[in-house]
Protein backbone atom coordinates (compact mmCIF):
# COMPACT_ATOMS: atom_id res chain seq x y z
CA UNK A 1 0.00 0.00 0.00
CA UNK A 2 1.31 3.40 -1.09
CA UNK A 3 1.43 6.26 1.87
CA UNK A 4 -0.90 8.81 0.27
CA UNK A 5 1.06 11.96 0.99
CA UNK A 6 -1.31 14.30 -1.10
CA UNK A 7 -3.18 16.89 1.20
CA UNK A 8 -5.62 18.21 -1.06
CA UNK A 9 -7.22 14.45 -1.23
CA UNK A 10 -8.81 15.14 2.62
CA UNK A 11 -11.91 16.55 1.54
CA UNK A 12 -12.97 19.98 3.53
CA UNK A 13 -15.96 21.17 5.19
CA UNK A 14 -16.94 24.82 4.78
CA UNK A 15 -18.08 26.30 8.36
CA UNK A 16 -21.45 28.00 8.70
CA UNK A 17 -19.04 31.29 8.29
CA UNK A 18 -17.73 30.43 5.26
CA UNK A 19 -14.69 29.07 6.17
CA UNK A 20 -12.64 26.06 4.85
CA UNK A 21 -11.73 22.94 7.25
CA UNK A 22 -9.90 19.82 6.26
CA UNK A 23 -12.25 16.98 7.56
CA UNK A 24 -9.77 14.79 9.37
CA UNK A 25 -7.58 16.88 11.57
CA UNK A 26 -4.84 15.49 13.49
CA UNK A 27 -5.30 15.22 17.48
CA UNK A 28 -2.81 15.76 20.68
CA UNK A 29 -4.71 15.08 23.39
CA UNK A 30 -2.68 13.00 26.18
CA UNK A 31 0.01 13.48 23.85
CA UNK A 32 3.13 14.61 26.20
CA UNK A 33 4.67 17.79 25.60
CA UNK A 34 8.08 15.89 25.21
CA UNK A 35 6.69 13.47 22.38
CA UNK A 36 4.37 16.78 20.27
CA UNK A 37 7.21 18.02 18.22
CA UNK A 38 7.95 14.80 16.91
CA UNK A 39 4.65 13.76 16.27
CA UNK A 40 3.02 16.15 15.05
CA UNK A 41 5.50 16.96 12.30
CA UNK A 42 5.03 13.49 11.30
CA UNK A 43 1.93 13.94 11.02
CA UNK A 44 2.54 17.40 8.90
CA UNK A 45 4.86 15.51 6.90
CA UNK A 46 2.21 12.53 6.49
CA UNK A 47 -0.23 15.61 4.76
CA UNK A 48 -2.40 16.34 7.82
CA UNK A 49 -3.31 20.28 7.41
CA UNK A 50 -5.05 20.70 10.57
CA UNK A 51 -4.37 20.04 13.74
CA UNK A 52 -6.17 19.75 17.27
CA UNK A 53 -4.95 20.99 20.39
CA UNK A 54 -6.14 22.40 23.93
CA UNK A 55 -4.76 25.11 26.68
CA UNK A 56 -5.39 22.17 28.52
CA UNK A 57 -3.29 19.55 27.36
CA UNK A 58 0.17 21.62 27.64
CA UNK A 59 1.21 20.88 24.20
CA UNK A 60 0.23 24.44 22.25
CA UNK A 61 3.89 25.16 22.52
CA UNK A 62 5.38 22.05 21.18
CA UNK A 63 2.11 22.14 18.21
CA UNK A 64 3.57 25.51 17.16
CA UNK A 65 7.21 24.65 17.32
CA UNK A 66 5.71 21.17 14.89
CA UNK A 67 4.47 23.45 12.76
CA UNK A 68 7.74 25.91 12.34
CA UNK A 69 9.95 22.80 11.56
CA UNK A 70 7.32 21.46 8.98
CA UNK A 71 8.43 24.43 6.75
CA UNK A 72 5.09 24.63 5.89
CA UNK A 73 2.94 27.76 5.64
CA UNK A 74 0.97 29.10 8.43
CA UNK A 75 -2.05 29.88 6.29
CA UNK A 76 -1.91 25.95 4.75
CA UNK A 77 -2.34 24.30 8.06
CA UNK A 78 -5.64 24.77 10.21
CA UNK A 79 -5.35 25.32 13.89
CA UNK A 80 -7.48 24.66 16.47
CA UNK A 81 -7.20 25.35 20.17
CA UNK A 82 -9.75 25.19 22.90
CA UNK A 83 -10.16 27.29 25.99
CA UNK A 84 -10.16 25.99 29.45
CA UNK A 85 -12.77 26.62 32.11
CA UNK A 86 -10.43 28.16 34.41
CA UNK A 87 -10.41 30.97 31.74
CA UNK A 88 -14.17 31.69 31.17
CA UNK A 89 -15.49 35.14 31.45
CA UNK A 90 -15.36 38.07 29.58
CA UNK A 91 -11.66 39.31 30.29
CA UNK A 92 -10.28 36.19 31.21
CA UNK A 93 -11.17 34.62 27.65
CA UNK A 94 -9.69 37.11 26.09
CA UNK A 95 -6.83 37.23 27.90
CA UNK A 96 -6.86 33.32 26.95
CA UNK A 97 -6.31 33.50 23.53
CA UNK A 98 -3.30 35.76 23.92
CA UNK A 99 -2.14 32.61 26.02
CA UNK A 100 -2.63 30.03 23.08
CA UNK A 101 -1.48 32.27 20.43
CA UNK A 102 1.33 32.94 22.25
CA UNK A 103 2.30 29.46 22.91
CA UNK A 104 1.34 28.69 19.31
CA UNK A 105 3.40 31.23 18.48
CA UNK A 106 0.79 32.52 15.58
CA UNK A 107 -1.05 35.81 15.22
CA UNK A 108 -4.44 34.02 14.12
CA UNK A 109 -5.91 30.47 15.08
CA UNK A 110 -8.25 29.07 12.49
CA UNK A 111 -10.65 27.83 15.28
CA UNK A 112 -11.21 28.60 18.91
CA UNK A 113 -13.88 26.54 21.03
CA UNK A 114 -15.07 26.31 24.42
CA UNK A 115 -13.72 22.99 25.76
CA UNK A 116 -17.08 22.39 27.81
CA UNK A 117 -20.11 23.97 29.05
CA UNK A 118 -20.46 24.64 32.86
CA UNK A 119 -23.64 24.01 33.32
CA UNK A 120 -23.48 25.27 36.67
CA UNK A 121 -21.92 28.92 35.52
CA UNK A 122 -23.37 28.99 32.55
CA UNK A 123 -23.09 32.55 33.03
CA UNK A 124 -19.53 32.32 32.62
CA UNK A 125 -19.66 30.43 30.02
CA UNK A 126 -22.03 32.72 27.82
CA UNK A 127 -19.73 35.32 28.53
CA UNK A 128 -16.36 33.10 27.40
CA UNK A 129 -18.34 32.76 24.43
CA UNK A 130 -19.18 36.71 23.95
CA UNK A 131 -15.29 36.84 24.08
CA UNK A 132 -14.89 34.32 21.07
CA UNK A 133 -17.59 36.57 19.58
CA UNK A 134 -15.42 39.35 19.53
CA UNK A 135 -12.17 38.07 18.61
CA UNK A 136 -14.07 36.96 15.17
CA UNK A 137 -15.08 40.52 15.17
CA UNK A 138 -11.63 41.48 15.60
CA UNK A 139 -9.99 39.19 13.41
CA UNK A 140 -8.13 37.72 15.74
CA UNK A 141 -9.39 34.20 14.94
CA UNK A 142 -11.34 32.83 11.27
CA UNK A 143 -14.27 30.52 13.50
CA UNK A 144 -15.62 30.01 16.95
CA UNK A 145 -17.27 26.70 18.41
CA UNK A 146 -17.67 24.85 21.32
CA UNK A 147 -17.29 21.32 22.82
CA UNK A 148 -19.17 18.91 24.32
CA UNK A 149 -22.30 21.06 24.06
CA UNK A 150 -25.28 18.84 25.08
CA UNK A 151 -28.05 19.96 22.60
CA UNK A 152 -30.03 22.01 26.00
CA UNK A 153 -26.43 23.46 26.23
CA UNK A 154 -26.55 24.74 22.44
CA UNK A 155 -30.07 26.36 23.00
CA UNK A 156 -29.19 27.97 25.83
CA UNK A 157 -26.34 29.45 24.58
CA UNK A 158 -28.08 30.56 21.27
CA UNK A 159 -30.75 32.33 23.81
CA UNK A 160 -27.67 34.41 24.91
CA UNK A 161 -25.19 34.95 22.05
CA UNK A 162 -25.70 35.86 18.34
CA UNK A 163 -23.23 33.72 16.41
CA UNK A 164 -24.08 30.20 15.73
CA UNK A 165 -20.99 28.04 17.13
CA UNK A 166 -19.54 26.71 13.46
CA UNK A 167 -18.08 23.15 15.17
CA UNK A 168 -19.32 21.63 18.35
CA UNK A 169 -16.99 18.86 19.37
CA UNK A 170 -18.09 15.81 20.69
CA UNK A 171 -17.78 12.24 21.82
CA UNK A 172 -18.70 10.39 18.26
CA UNK A 173 -17.52 7.07 17.55
CA UNK A 174 -19.17 3.42 16.93
CA UNK A 175 -19.86 2.79 20.25
CA UNK A 176 -21.18 5.75 21.46
CA UNK A 177 -23.19 8.00 18.62
CA UNK A 178 -24.93 10.81 20.09
CA UNK A 179 -27.85 11.20 17.65
CA UNK A 180 -29.47 13.59 19.83
CA UNK A 181 -26.14 15.59 19.70
CA UNK A 182 -25.36 15.42 15.92
CA UNK A 183 -29.44 16.31 15.37
CA UNK A 184 -29.22 19.59 16.99
CA UNK A 185 -25.96 20.15 15.77
CA UNK A 186 -26.95 19.89 12.06
CA UNK A 187 -30.26 21.67 12.67
CA UNK A 188 -28.24 24.69 13.92
CA UNK A 189 -25.92 24.56 10.82
CA UNK A 190 -23.33 23.23 13.31
CA UNK A 191 -20.29 20.34 11.87
CA UNK A 192 -20.08 18.24 14.30
CA UNK A 193 -16.45 17.32 15.05
CA UNK A 194 -15.75 13.75 16.22
CA UNK A 195 -13.26 13.25 19.59
CA UNK A 196 -11.98 9.60 19.96
CA UNK A 197 -13.41 8.88 16.35
CA UNK A 198 -11.85 5.27 16.95
CA UNK A 199 -13.22 5.00 19.90
CA UNK A 200 -9.88 5.63 21.84
CA UNK A 201 -10.79 7.15 25.85
CA UNK A 202 -13.82 4.25 25.66
CA UNK A 203 -11.66 1.28 25.37
CA UNK A 204 -8.35 2.83 26.77
CA UNK A 205 -10.49 3.73 30.17
CA UNK A 206 -13.56 1.20 30.85
CA UNK A 207 -12.18 -2.42 30.40
CA UNK A 208 -15.74 -3.50 30.75
CA UNK A 209 -15.92 -2.40 27.38
CA UNK A 210 -14.55 -4.35 24.17
CA UNK A 211 -12.59 -2.15 22.02
CA UNK A 212 -14.29 -0.90 18.44
CA UNK A 213 -10.96 -2.31 16.68
CA UNK A 214 -11.64 -5.59 17.76
CA UNK A 215 -15.75 -5.23 16.80
CA UNK A 216 -16.82 -8.19 14.35
CA UNK A 217 -19.03 -6.17 12.36
CA UNK A 218 -16.48 -3.63 11.56
CA UNK A 219 -13.60 -5.96 11.03
CA UNK A 220 -16.22 -7.78 8.45
CA UNK A 221 -16.72 -4.27 6.44
CA UNK A 222 -12.84 -3.25 7.17
CA UNK A 223 -11.86 -7.17 5.35
CA UNK A 224 -13.96 -6.22 2.64
CA UNK A 225 -12.18 -3.02 1.76
CA UNK A 226 -9.03 -4.35 2.42
CA UNK A 227 -8.66 -1.59 4.66
CA UNK A 228 -8.25 -1.56 8.84
CA UNK A 229 -10.79 -1.30 11.71
CA UNK A 230 -9.57 2.36 12.29
CA UNK A 231 -9.94 3.57 8.51
CA UNK A 232 -13.35 2.16 8.57
CA UNK A 233 -14.79 3.98 11.40
CA UNK A 234 -12.51 7.38 9.95
CA UNK A 235 -14.31 6.78 7.15
CA UNK A 236 -17.96 6.60 8.45
CA UNK A 237 -16.85 9.73 9.97
CA UNK A 238 -16.27 11.52 7.02
CA UNK A 239 -18.92 10.36 4.93
CA UNK A 240 -21.47 10.99 7.36
CA UNK A 241 -20.46 14.76 6.99
CA UNK A 242 -18.25 15.37 10.44
CA UNK A 243 -14.53 16.20 11.00
CA UNK A 244 -12.52 13.42 12.79
CA UNK A 245 -9.47 13.96 14.35
CA UNK A 246 -7.48 11.10 14.83
CA UNK A 247 -4.79 11.10 17.59
CA UNK A 248 -1.61 8.59 17.10
CA UNK A 249 1.92 9.42 18.49
CA UNK A 250 3.17 6.30 16.48
CA UNK A 251 3.98 6.75 12.46
CA UNK A 252 2.33 3.85 10.42
CA UNK A 253 -0.94 4.29 12.41
CA UNK A 254 -0.37 8.51 11.69
CA UNK A 255 -0.16 7.51 8.04
CA UNK A 256 -3.00 4.94 8.38
CA UNK A 257 -5.29 7.51 9.60
CA UNK A 258 -5.01 9.54 6.94
CA UNK A 259 -5.58 7.07 4.21
CA UNK A 260 -8.94 7.46 4.22
CA UNK A 261 -10.43 9.01 1.08
CA UNK A 262 -9.78 6.08 -1.58
CA UNK A 263 -12.69 4.11 -1.01
CA UNK A 264 -16.31 4.30 -0.07
CA UNK A 265 -18.97 2.90 2.38
CA UNK A 266 -21.87 1.50 0.86
CA UNK A 267 -25.45 2.84 2.90
CA UNK A 268 -25.72 -0.90 3.81
CA UNK A 269 -22.36 -0.73 5.92
CA UNK A 270 -22.65 2.79 7.64
CA UNK A 271 -26.15 2.16 8.91
CA UNK A 272 -24.51 -1.43 10.25
CA UNK A 273 -22.11 0.97 11.73
CA UNK A 274 -24.56 3.36 13.11
CA UNK A 275 -26.33 -0.20 14.80
CA UNK A 276 -22.96 -0.72 17.29
CA UNK A 277 -23.83 2.51 19.15
CA UNK A 278 -24.25 1.36 22.85
CA UNK A 279 -25.32 4.94 24.46
CA UNK A 280 -22.23 4.58 26.79
CA UNK A 281 -20.20 7.56 27.05
CA UNK A 282 -16.05 7.13 26.81
CA UNK A 283 -15.64 10.63 28.24
CA UNK A 284 -17.32 12.55 31.37
CA UNK A 285 -20.27 13.73 32.12
CA UNK A 286 -21.21 16.73 30.39
CA UNK A 287 -23.46 17.77 33.36
CA UNK A 288 -20.56 17.11 36.17
CA UNK A 289 -18.42 19.57 34.81
CA UNK A 290 -17.34 21.96 37.78
CA UNK A 291 -14.85 23.94 38.40
CA UNK A 292 -14.21 21.75 41.51
CA UNK A 293 -14.01 18.64 40.07
CA UNK A 294 -12.07 19.84 36.57
CA UNK A 295 -10.13 23.47 37.54
CA UNK A 296 -6.99 23.46 36.01
CA UNK A 297 -4.95 26.57 35.49
CA UNK A 298 -3.50 27.69 32.55
CA UNK A 299 0.05 29.02 32.35
CA UNK A 300 0.97 32.33 30.74
CA UNK A 301 2.71 32.06 27.26
P1 LIG B 1 -8.79 8.25 19.33
O1 LIG B 1 -8.13 9.15 18.36
O2 LIG B 1 -10.10 7.62 18.96
O3 LIG B 1 -7.82 7.08 19.78
C1 LIG B 1 -6.51 7.31 20.14
C2 LIG B 1 -5.92 5.99 20.63
O4 LIG B 1 -5.99 5.02 19.60
C3 LIG B 1 -4.49 6.14 21.01
O5 LIG B 1 -4.26 5.29 22.12
C4 LIG B 1 -3.72 5.62 19.79
O6 LIG B 1 -2.51 5.01 20.16
C5 LIG B 1 -4.68 4.59 19.24
N1 LIG B 1 -4.66 4.54 17.76
C6 LIG B 1 -4.61 5.59 16.91
N2 LIG B 1 -4.66 5.16 15.63
C7 LIG B 1 -4.77 3.81 15.68
C8 LIG B 1 -4.85 2.82 14.68
N3 LIG B 1 -4.86 3.14 13.38
N4 LIG B 1 -4.92 1.51 15.09
C9 LIG B 1 -4.92 1.20 16.40
N5 LIG B 1 -4.85 2.11 17.39
C10 LIG B 1 -4.76 3.41 17.03
O7 LIG B 1 -9.07 8.98 20.74
P2 LIG B 1 -8.64 10.31 21.49
O8 LIG B 1 -7.19 10.52 21.50
O9 LIG B 1 -9.36 10.24 22.78
O10 LIG B 1 -9.32 11.47 20.64
C11 LIG B 1 -8.72 12.05 19.50
C12 LIG B 1 -8.55 13.53 19.69
O11 LIG B 1 -9.81 14.13 20.01
C13 LIG B 1 -7.65 13.95 20.83
O12 LIG B 1 -6.28 13.82 20.54
C14 LIG B 1 -8.08 15.39 21.03
O13 LIG B 1 -7.51 16.21 20.03
C15 LIG B 1 -9.59 15.26 20.86
N6 LIG B 1 -10.30 15.06 22.14
C16 LIG B 1 -11.11 16.07 22.58
C17 LIG B 1 -11.81 15.94 23.76
C18 LIG B 1 -12.71 17.06 24.20
O14 LIG B 1 -13.18 17.05 25.34
N7 LIG B 1 -12.96 18.06 23.37
C19 LIG B 1 -11.70 14.77 24.52
C20 LIG B 1 -10.89 13.76 24.06
C21 LIG B 1 -10.21 13.90 22.86
P3 LIG B 1 -1.02 5.59 19.86
O15 LIG B 1 -1.06 7.07 20.06
O16 LIG B 1 -0.20 4.88 20.87
O17 LIG B 1 -0.70 5.20 18.45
Amino acid sequence: MTTNTDPTAIPTVTLNNGVEMPALGYGVFQTPPEKTIDAAAEALRVGYRHIDTAAAYGNEREVGEALRRSGLDRADVFLETKIWINDYGYEATRHAFDKSAGKLGVDTIDLLILHQALPSRFDLTVDAYRALETLLADGKVRAIGVSNFMPEHLEQLSQATSIVPAVNQVEVHPFFRQPAVLAADSDRGIITQAWSPIGGITFYRDSEHTSTLDDPTIGAIARAHDKTPAQIMLRWHLQQGRSAIPKSVTPHRIAENFRVTDFELTTDELTAIDGLDTGLRGGPEPADITLDNFGLDIPEA
